[in-house]
Order: structure tokens, then sequence, then C-alpha cells
């Protein structure tokens, strides 16, 4: 029984994962790529994004077809890192699927805290897009209970890179690998940014080389350069 499971699982899995872009390490920005990417973008029809970065989202969000019908807007905001995404504060009174989300992108820097949206190449801004969609796919499947105590782990350092380990796994997981990989290259080798904050960085996110050892574990990834 347990053998049939796994067997039914798996086929589920290859199914679910046949269905997402494959993993490119080096995105296709030609007139008809962001065409096609802006077709498929419009069947999700609750997301607002912001104008400047409509095409670098569209293509993330491609890449999470369990997010259709999800309300997702982008919000700029000063807030300490490069974007962050949660539910709006109403989210304790409504039901799970009338939640609505917010992913924020940071309009000022200090003290080199990070770098903003702007200050990173194409793919990396895929990447940071794709693993804020991939918050979203974790609070979905909690519950209004399981968010609050997110929102709690949060405050504390192994909690939070426990979630932001499996927040990585989750955007890995569709298709984004190499974009979050060089979103990590980039905020870790750019002079703006300060060394507390790389040590941060270091501490609670995946480091590059251990984003590529997961990608390689994973059979979507293995015709691509790791
Ligand atoms: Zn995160």
């Amino acid at each position: 029984m347990k053998y049939v499971l796994t067997l039914i699982f798996s086929l589920i899995l290859a199914h679910s994962q046949a269905l997402l872009p494959h993993p490119t390490s080096v995105l296709t920005t030609d007139s008809a790529t962001v065409r096609q990417n802006k077709q498929s973008a419009e069947s999700y029809q609750n997301t607002k994004l912001d104008a400047s970065y409509q095409e670098q989202a569209q293509i993330a969000i491609s890449h999470y077809p369990e997010l259709k019908g999800v309300s997702i807007e982008f919000v700029r905001k000063n807030i300490k890192t490069t974007m962050a995404s949660r539910p709006t504060f109403d989210f304790i009174f409504r039901k799970k699927k009338n939640r609505r989300y917010r992913i924020y992108i940071d309009t000022q820097v200090k003290n080199g805290q990070g770098l903003l949206l702007s200050d990173v190449p194409h793919d990396a801004q895929v990447g940071v897009i794709g693993h804020e969609l991939a918050h979203i796919v974790d609070y979905e499947n909690k519950t209004t209970m399981g968010v609050v105590l997110t929102g709690i782990g949060y405050l504390f350092h192994p909690l939070r890179r426990k979630l932001e380990h499996k927040v990585d796994e989750i955007t890995i997981a569709h298709g984004l690998g190499h974009q979050v990989k060089e979103f990590s290259e980039y905020v870790l080798q750019d002079d703006r940014v300060s060394e507390k904050y790389k040590k941060y960085k270091r501490k609670i996110y995946y480091k590059p080389k251990q984003l590529s050892t997961l990608m390689s574990g994973y059979s979507i990834y293995q015709d691509s350069k790791l």
C-alpha cells in the first residue's frame, strides 16, 4: 500500500512539474517570449502587479499555477529588506479563501541593509519575486492560527531560518532555482551591501552553493548547468 501511494504521489508530482515552465539558467526576454508570459499571466485575475516590474512578475508567477485566483497586490513601501510578503491584517477575520496578500517592494535602503529591487539584474529580480510568491504558497497552506504562529516564529532567528529555507525549497521546486541563486550571489558580492547584512543573509538563507546542491536533487534541473 505504501509503495502504491508513493507511486501515485510521484506521478502527481511529475505531472504538476510538467505543467510548470522549464527551469533555465538565463531567462529569454525576446518580444515573443515576453508576449507569451504576459498572456499566461493574464489568467491570474486577482493580481495587481507593479508597473515597473510587470514583466519580471509575469515570468515569476507563471511558475505558480496554484496561485491563480489568489488576491495578490504589489505595493511599494519603506521596509527593511528588498521585498517581503504577508497577508493583509484582516486575515484574522477572513476565511482562508478570501485572504488577500501584499508583496512589498522596498523604496529606501539604510545602512547597507540589502539592495533595492531596481539595483539587481533582471533575472535576480525574477528570483526574489519568485521567492516572495513561494511565501504566499506557504501561507496558503496554513490556517489562520498557522499564519499567526509563522509571524511570531519569524522574530526568532532559528525559526526564521527554517522558514526561509523552506521557502527557497518551494521556489526551487517551482523551477526558479537559478534566478533565486542569482539574487543571492548578487547580494553577497555587491559592495553597497554592508558586511553585517551579508553575514545575516548567510546565516538565515541558503548560500548559492547550497541552492545548487538542492537543485541537483530535482530532475527538472538535470539538463541545466548548476
Ligand atoms: Zn523570504
